[in-house]
């Protein structure tokens, strides 16, 4: 269906099935970044380069200096492409100094390069540049410069701009001879100690005179003695550009080490030189010098930075600053106080980054990470504790942050973005930083004719930012003050056109050469540009989708129902509307976009894209979203609810495990159910409870611990799920009415569960030992026997081979060791009760088709100990009577069986003989009594016969009524019970008289009865009553 999608030419799209790999380019490739809105370039520091770089920018602003440099052609210089020629005269340095000034000039980069520059002064490690102090290289770079223009136009070009000439005059009081010495300078070393600035230092040196007197005379050649003498200094040539250093390190002789001098040392923006000249008829003009490059020192006398204030002569740099001057010192003020404040405020510290940030938005991590590079506070330390986590805090406040459908990406709602223009922060768009301005037609318009060529920046290696005139009086004194200064004779005109210009005066070779450089790396940015912008969509067709399950899964797999597509975030939904409409040639009908989120439930629609001229950037269409595709309102004839008011949940749904469900160990059985979040709990009750059931929800998750279960009651049935925060991975649990006795409705929880009493007790019944041993060992209802068995084994220690010869017998109440459970029974089918006693018992366990029974022989218990047997359930009675003749060991074929009836007394005989115990429904655990005598024949009954006797007739022979009465209500007992145990005699002084059974017919009358009990007696004893 995509299948010849791409082959269009969509330039921004491609079909990408390579991933995400592409986006992390090495940092190499990436392009120098281009100026900043000063639109001047700044010089990359080097390592301990910068006050190289403070004096090539002074150079640079010289523009008498550098239109000089730019004069020297390839026919003077040579080329650098000849460089490598053996024969080739090649003067390096200036053609280095030349295409570098061309670059800051020109090249749209931030920050240019010295590297070519230094190797052509020979340096190559940092140590070699890092041994220099900025006057001495200021000399070196001269020296350097002068020696590689022997022999060109150019052989006097520093002498020509910065040579001067100081005159030293001795006058002797007595011949008036002048004695004179001319000092050559390129520079003026001024002192600072004791000095208020620099009209004072040059007063000092230029205007007072020094006396030769009392000791200390002078040798006059002329008068050829020693006489008194004048002393003095002026200037006799003045340079078009006066350098002046500054001594401001000095060495303490007492202490034996080099300082700083850190004092206030003045000096003026104008300075007129006529009071320092030796020739002062000239007009003032010529007198006039004004500032225009302060090359400043920040640190001690062993170490520190260089920057540069310059005035840019030519107005090539865009200076905004003046504008509303005032109030921007007020808003300076202003933000001073509210940086101290804003760290304490995460608000005013997110907006603030946020503002600063050209992307509308910007992925949630990347902020946090934002948040430590600038603030040098992590979210987490700073403040999560007071204001939790960053995405919540986020979320918290939708009035100012607008986050991405997915959430995560935030930006700034508009009304809220800082405007940074007007304090000259940067907001211009990319592409109008790109367009390096060559010409002047398309440099912006000029603030304020009037104050042409006063702007002043301050250059600090890559850094140039616009700075006050004002600003320079800072630099007055302290650690960080001036330390060079440089005068430009105010006579110095420039020409109109080199206004603004920074072509003016460029040999064509090397525009050229920027140019080129420049179409390179614009190319190479936009390349940049678009590959950092390029987001992979995960596109889904509706065709590919069925709705089921409460959201929306695909029909084929996830991986052929979804096409991943690249796009420029910039581009805009129209145009990726454009694609999509391309790319699904057959598509009918309205096209809707909509934001799609893979959720445990599914695919789940969000809102639709909506206003096709926005950027997708702007709608906050993020790198991985996913969008569906579909007509907006059905996916394959089912209408889709889309929105997170709609969110499918999928739920656990237990409910108490009956008999053989759920799996081995668990107590419920859970399935699981994907609701809409917007189900009213009432909705989920009727659908999940019978009447009188309750639903309980435990949040905590995978665990469901006991203590977490929760009652939903009657008055939250109008809640809904959300709202009762029912989450994915969630549980609630069903219970029936007659299972709520498992719950403390009142309080909410699971409290007498099975999770409370989950172990059997088994204690250990094979020992010899006294010592009553026994162990817990955890179950479930289901957990079988055996298992049991042989965990109590381990716990109790005792050998394995015990397994094979034990069992486990429940002991009732009162200690008894009741009949062995078949090793194969869970315990809910040996009926055990949770947290009951075992004993762990010799023998083996019966079988599930075995019986284990007790016996006894005779009725009376007291002289017949209670035995056990083990049989098949398919014996008979009298295979069973046999195996327990044997164990008791009695013999011969007068005995039957009969069942302990509900007193322990013989009862029932088990008559049938042949029929198995299981017919006769003989069950585990029940007693038999083994009774003397043959069974008597079918519809025969064996009744016992007791003859009552008085134990004393003297005494009691009055009361024959009683006695009577007495037999008659045995009588009655016995035809109830049919037992034979001899009963506790009912009158004190009476005793019962065994007579034996005798053999009636049921139909039989009890004078028939009696007439049959009476013989044996009287024939036996021979006696009457
Ligand atoms: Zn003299």
């Amino acid at each position: 269906m995509f299948g010849d999608l791409f082959e269009e030419d969509f330039s921004f799209i491609s079909n990408n099935h390579c991933g995400k790999g592409k986006k992390s380019k090495p940092r190499e490739s990436e392009p120098p970044a281009p100026r900043d809105f000063t639109n001047l370039s700044g010089i990359k520091n080097q390592g301990g380069t910068c006050y190289l770089n403070s004096l090539l920018q002074t150079l640079l602003f010289t523009p008498e200096f550098r239109e000089a440099l730019f004069s020297l052609g390839p026919e003077e210089l040579g080329t650098l492409d000849d460089s490598k020629k053996p024969d080739a005269k090649v003067r390096i340095i200036p053609l280095q100094l030349q295409r570098l000034f061309a670059q800051l000039l020109l090249l749209d980069q931030q920050a240019a390069s010295t590297t070519d520059l230094t190797e052509s002064f020979g340096w190559s490690s940092h140590e070699e540049m890092r041994q220099h102090d900025v006057q001495e290289l200021n000399r070196i770079l001269f020296s350097a410069l002068e020696t590689s223009l022997v022999g060109t136009s150019g052989h006097d070009l520093i002498n020509r701009l910065y040579h001067g000439i100081v005159v030293n005059q001795i006058v002797c009081k007595e011949c008036k001879n002048v004695s004179e010495r001319q000092e050559d300078f390129l520079d003026l070393t001024v002192a600072v100690k004791g000095v208020a600035g620099l009209e004072e230092a040059l007063w000092n040196m230029y205007v007072e005179e020094e006396y030769f007197e009392n000791d200390n005379l002078y040798r006059c050649g002329a008068c050829d003695k020693l006489v008194e003498a004048s002393k003095s200094a002026k200037l006799r040539k003045l340079p078009p550009f006066l350098t002046i250093s500054l001594l401001r390190f000095n060495f303490d002789f007492e202490k034996c080490e080099r300082y700083k001098e850190t004092s206030c040392y003045t000096f003026p923006i104008q300075i007129n030189l006529r009071p320092f000249c030796e020739q002062t008829e000239m007009d003032d003009s010529e007198y006039m010098y004004e500032l225009f490059s302060v090359i400043i020192h920040k640190g001690g006398c062993y170490g520190g930075h260089y920057h540069v204030y310059i005035r840019d002569v030519d107005e090539l740099g865009n200076w905004q600053l003046q504008e509303e001057e005032d109030g921007l010192i007020e808003e300076r003020a202003l933000r001073d106080t509210e940086n101290a404040k804003e760290t304490e405020n995460p608000l005013a510290v997110l907006k603030r980054i946020l503002s600063e940030e050209e992307a509308k938005q910007i992925p949630v991590d990347q902020l946090g990470q934002k948040l430590l590079e600038k603030k040098g506070v992590s979210w987490n330390k700073k403040y999560r504790k007071q204001y939790g986590a960053l995405r919540k805090y986020l979320q918290n406040h939708p009035q100012i942050f607008q986050l991405s459908p997915d959430g995560s990406k935030v930006g700034l709602k508009e009304a809220h973005k800082f405007r940074l223009d007007s304090h000259g922060q940067n907001l211009q768009s990319p592409s109008q930083k790109n367009d390096v301005q060559w010409n002047c037609e398309k440099n912006p318009p000029r603030p304020r004719a009037a104050s042409a060529g006063c702007h002043w920046f301050d250059l600090n290696d890559s850094k140039v930012q616009p700075i006050k005139e004002k600003d320079i009086e800072k630099q007055f004194q302290g650690k960080e003050s001036a330390y060079m200064l440089f005068y430009r004779k105010a006579q110095l005109k420039r020409p109109p056109e080199a206004r603004g210009n920074p072509r003016y005066q460029i040999p064509e070779h090397l525009l050229n050469e920027m140019n080129v450089a420049n179409t390179e790396l614009q190319k190479k940015r936009a390349e940049c540009e678009s590959a950092n912008n390029g987001i992979d969509l995960h596109l889904h067709l509706s065709s590919c989708y069925k709705f089921h399950n409460g959201a929306l899964h695909p029909s084929l797999s996830w991986k052929e129902s979804v096409v991943d597509l690249t796009i420029d975030r910039r581009k805009t939904l129209g145009e990726l509307r454009q694609a999509v409409f391309q790319m699904l040639e057959s598509w009918e009908g309205d096209m809707v976009l909509s934001m799609a989120k893979p959720l445990p439930a599914g695919l789940h629609l969000y809102q639709v894209l909506d206003g096709d001229e926005l950027t997708l950037d702007g709608i906050g269409l993020a790198d991985g979203a996913d969008i569906f595709i579909w007509n907006g309102k059905e996916v394959g004839g089912t209408k889709v609810l889309t929105g997170p008011e709609h969110e499918p949940v999928v739920l656990n749904v237990l409910r108490l495990a009956e008999h053989n469900e759920g799996g081995k160990g668990q107590h419920f059985s859970e399935t699981q159910l994907v609701v809409s979040c917007s189900t009213s709990l009432g909705q989920l009750h009727s659908a999940l409870a019978p009447a009188g059931g309750i639903i309980l929800k435990n949040g905590s998750g995978a665990d469901r611990e006991a203590k977490n279960w929760e009652v939903f009651h009657e008055e939250d049935m109008k809640e809904t799920v959300r709202s009762v925060g029912l989450r994915d991975g969630c549980s609630v649990l069903i219970l029936d009415s007659h299972d709520q006795s498992f719950v403390n409705v009142a309080s909410g929880n699971l409290t007498a569960f099975t999770y409370d009493i989950s172990w059997l007790q088994v204690k250990n019944f094979c020992g010899e030992e006294e010592e009553e041993k026994h162990v817990k060992i955890t179950a479930t209802i289901d957990t079988v026997m055996s298992d049991i068995k042989m965990k109590a084994i381990r716990e109790l220690q005792l050998e394995e081979e015990l397994a094979t010869e034990s069992c486990l017998r429940p002991v009732s109440g009162n200690g008894k060791l009741l009949s062995p459970v078949p090793e194969d029974y869970t315990v809910k089918e040996a009926e055990l009760k949770m947290g009951s006693l075992l004993g762990l018992c010799r023998g083996k366990a019966p079988t599930s088709t075995q019986l284990f029974l007790y016996f006894v022989v005779g009725s009376d218990q007291s002289c017949s100990p209670e035995m056990e047997i083990v049989v098949e359930e398919t014996a008979s009675v009298r295979e069973c009577l046999n195996l327990m003749l044997e164990k008791s060991g009695l013999s011969g074929d007068n005995w039957h069986l009969r069942r302990l009836d509900w007193c322990y007394e013989a009862g029932e005989a088990l008559s049938q003989e042949n029929a198995t115990l299981k017919e006769l429904n003989v069950c585990r655990g029940d007693t038999l009594v083994i009774t003397e005598g043959k069974l008597p024949g079918k519809g025969f009954l064996k009744i016992p016969i007791w003859w009552l006797k008085p134990s004393s007739r003297k005494k009691h022979g009055e009361k024959a009524q009683d006695q009577v009465n007495g037999i008659t209500w045995k009588m009655e007992a016995l035809q109830v019970s049919a037992a034979a145990a001899p009963p506790e005699p009912a009158h004190p002084g009476l005793d019962l008289c065994y007579a034996g059974r005798i053999e009636i017919a049921g139909e039989a009358s009890l004078e028939d009865l009696k007439m049959q009990s009476v013989v044996p007696w009287h024939l036996c004893h021979g006696h009457w009553l």
